[in-house]
């Protein structure tokens, strides 16, 4: 049975106009988040992933192509909807610390969304949300009334996906969330989301430039690069079967605990730098760094098509050059 599909991107383009040029920093992406799964969408700084997930949020209008959420337009919204988006759609954000007013304790925090949208108007009602909230999060009744300078930071991002929590939400755009984190603290925030998915049955889009972390948190994985979706799959099988040369050479870079393993195993090196997103060339984005790119790569833009079963790559040579990995 096919899930329901919350959000839906169709062709999106959101371009800046800067003195160079046209920047194209998400260009012609289409994909869709389903009811209750978390998307992964990973890539290396610069390639679009974070103007993907404002443009998702509303922040930034596209010059093309449709923004869809619940099967309607996100621009077409009357202003009842867009309030009743903004509640649905909330965000968790990679500096907790800078998104937190440091004038607030976390009472205040958690109870500034519920007045917006006029959710739990009872006092006593109010009150003991926020203190299921925290409970939800990991922490108690004492960090409620603390500054966000009196908690680390992995209890900051606790704090953070409260915050999103609090106006129930059914997607959160969580926008590398956990990179400004201790490695040890990574996993247990990775594992509080996955938790509180399980309970609240709420959409994650993960966006993050860490292929290996991902991997644990996502049901399906996007591969961004240059402003355009090169690989598609579900988790496991993108790792099981990476199709596309960009991808093979993430992977190629990820660490593997094994020693004699990590010694045997082969590591693709990219060449090249990452092109200008400024007034880009036809043909494949990935052309200049790519191994066994071919005349026509160079010509003509490959589409993101299915190469494999829900498996889908842009590039014309992906039956050829993927290989399990
Ligand atoms: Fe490489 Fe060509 Fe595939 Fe692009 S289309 S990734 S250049 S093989």
């Amino acid at each position: 049975m096919s899930k329901e599909i919350l959000l839906e991107l169709k062709n999106v383009r959101t371009w800046f106009q800067v003195e160079a040029g046209t920047l194209k920093a998400v260009n012609g992406v289409s994909l869709a988040i389903q009811r209750g799964e978390t998307l992964g969408l990973v890539g290396e700084s610069g390639c679009g992933k974070s103007t993907l997930g404002r443009t998702i949020l509303r922040l930034y209008r596209p010059n093309g192509g449709e923004v869809l959420y619940k099967s309607k337009n996100i621009w077409n919204y009357s202003k009842s909807e867009v309030k009743r988006f903004r509640k649905e759609v909330q965000m968790i954000f990679q500096d907790p610390y800078a998104s937190l007013d440091p004038l607030n304790v976390v009472h205040d925090v958690l109870e500034e969304g519920m007045r917006i949208h006029r959710l739990y108007p009872d006092k006593a009602r109010r009150e003991a949300r926020i203190l299921a909230l925290l409970n939800m999060v990991g922490l108690n009744e004492d960090h409620e009334y603390r500054f966000p300078h009196e908690f680390s930071g992995g209890q900051r991002q606790r704090v953070g996906i409260a915050r999103a929590l609090s106006v129930e939400p059914e997607l959160i755009v969580c926008d590398e969330p956990i990179s400004a984190l201790d490695v040890s603290i990574q996993a247990q925030v990775v594992n509080l989301l996955k938790d509180l998915q399980k309970k609240l049955g709420i959409s994650y889009l993960f966006i993050t430039h860490d292929l290996s972390m991902v991997k644990y948190i996502s049901d399906r994985i996007a591969v961004m690069y240059l402003g355009g979706i090169v690989e598609l799959a579900e988790s496991r099988e993108l790792f099981d079967r990476t199709l596309h040369p960009y991808t093979q050479a993430l992977m190629s870079a990820i660490p593997i605990a094994d020693p004699d393993v990590e010694q045997r195993r082969r590591r693709i090196l990219l060449s090249g730098d990452v092109p200008s997103p400024v007034d880009l060339a036809d043909g494949c984005a990935f052309c200049q760094r790519c191994r066994h790119a071919q005349e026509r790569c160079r010509r003509e833009r490959p589409a993101l098509r299915e190469v494999r079963p829900g498996h889908f790559a842009a590039c014309h040579l992906a039956e050829e050059v993927s290989h399990d990995l």
